[in-house]
């Protein structure tokens, strides 16, 4: 087999780029428009896309050589994978590298809604220097983790992940998963092993005792959470999704925000994504981010090993 050629359009870590060049793989990084991935693609062995590349049947068919597709991160909305099962394309994504980044945002937007830190980073450059008692006095409200519960919609590793942090930080953890009873959590404390069993409990019973609820379930076509479930919550919950947008009804959120029973929300990602509702985007008690939940160094770089090593086996089984 010749030296087998790798596109990568959505950009990929340094070191995983390098795993494969030293493993003699021929890498091309290129920002292509959606014509000239078209002339071009059908010229590589693999392709490595994050979620711009959109690689749709009518493109991978006219691919007649290539032998994988990876995908730099969990999604695969932007992949035709059933055109790619049928025609025997493996396609590699890395699930776990991230979970961790993405736990660690979660945890950043609660401790952001529990001293008010999203709407007074608003207030402090414009009214800092002139009304700083008055500020102090207005976010003198703060409130403690310690001791208070969290609800983990979806006990997979994003949850897991939060739960190992809620844990950390002297919180109840409980979690709703309809495939999963229990979860035993290992804590590495200083390289001590601790150990700590998460139950999966109903909604309801979710909804009535979580102080913050965190969202971390596949994309499905209907919200998980709405405004039913909202009606269940405590008053003053937290709410937190960095799963995907369309998972918690925007209306809902913003009805109960604007009512009070909803203390603050942490959005890392949004309905209509790239081009999310103003009325969320303003909103004074919504903390938030550009879905940027895996962006972390470490996350990427364990992305780009993962890959690399799975792309390197590849080429070992079809050369055997
Ligand atoms: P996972 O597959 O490991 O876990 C999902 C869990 O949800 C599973 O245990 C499943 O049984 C459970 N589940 C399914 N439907 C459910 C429901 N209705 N109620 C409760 N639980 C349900 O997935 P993960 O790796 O933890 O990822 C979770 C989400 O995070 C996905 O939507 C993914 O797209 C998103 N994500 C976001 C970012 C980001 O940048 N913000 C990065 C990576 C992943």
């Amino acid at each position: 087999m010749g030296k087998m050629r790798i596109l990568i359009t959505d950009g990929f870590n340094l070191k995983g780029m390098l795993l494969l060049e030293e493993a003699g793989f021929e890498v091309v990084e290129k920002n292509l428009s959606v014509e000239q991935l078209s002339m071009e693609l059908p010229g590589y062995d693999g392709i490595i896309v994050r979620s711009a590349t959109k690689l749709k049947r009518d493109l991978l068919e006219k691919c007649t050589r290539l032998k994988f597709i990876g995908r730099g991160g969990v999604g695969l909305d932007n992949i035709d994978t059933d055109f790619a099962a049928e025609s025997g394309i493996p396609v590699f994504n890395t699930p776990a590298a991230s979970s961790r980044s993405v736990a660690e945002l979660v945890f950043g937007h609660i401790l952001s809604i529990t001293r008010g830190l999203n709407q007074v980073n608003r207030e402090m450059p414009i009214l800092g220097h002139t009304e700083f008692n008055q500020l102090k006095k207005r976010y003198a409200k703060g409130a403690e983790l310690y001791g208070k519960t969290l609800g983990i919609i979806g006990l997979g590793r994003i949850g897991t992940e939060s739960a190992r942090i809620g844990l950390g930080m002297g919180m109840r953890v409980i979690g709703h998963d309809p495939h999963v009873s229990e979860k035993k959590i290992g804590l590495d404390i200083n390289g001590q092993q601790v150990y700590s069993t998460i139950h999966s409990v109903s909604t309801k019973e979710l909804f009535e005792k979580s102080d913050v609820i965190t969202l971390h379930v596949p994309n499905q076509d209907e919200p998980v959470i709405g405004f039913g479930e909202i009606d269940q919550m405590k008053d003053g919950v937290i709410i937190v999704n960095a799963s995907r947008g369309g998972l918690i009804d925007e209306s809902a959120l913003l009805q109960g925000l604007d009512n009070g029973k909803i203390t603050g929300a942490g959005l890392d990602v949004f309905y209509g994504e790239p081009n999310p509702s103003e009325r969320i985007l303003q909103h004074p008690l919504v903390s938030m981010s550009p879905h940027i939940g895996a962006s972390t160094f470490e996350a990427q770089e364990k992305i780009g090993i993962e890959l690399a090593r799975k792309i390197i086996q590849l080429r070992e089984e079809l050369v055997a």
